[in-house]
């Protein structure tokens, strides 16, 4: 019984072991694909940093919801934006 036990927690400790050394061995590829400038780990990585939802205000000549921070202009000559 008790032998059945210690080998549980060994096998609980070798998983966690293992994940924590894969985890660390996915850090250090990111940071080295990083590092190296790769196109995908920089995409994500802004991707992450992007805001998730934005404000919108609707303009009030065309009634379209435009972003607050550097609305688009509608293109029509009286849009305040
Ligand atoms: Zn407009």
């Amino acid at each position: 019984m008790f032998l059945k036990l210690l080998v549980l927690v060994a096998v609980v400790v070798g998983v966690w072991q293992a994940f924590k050394y894969a985890q660390r061995l996915q850090l250090r590829r990111e940071e080295k694909a990083r590092l190296a400038g790769d196109p995908k780990a920089r995409a994500r990585e802004n991707a992450e940093r992007a805001p998730r939802a934005q404000d919108l205000v609707q303009c009030s000549v065309c009634s379209a919801y435009v972003p607050s921070k550097n609305p688009p202009n509608c293109g029509r000559p009286d849009c305040p934006h």
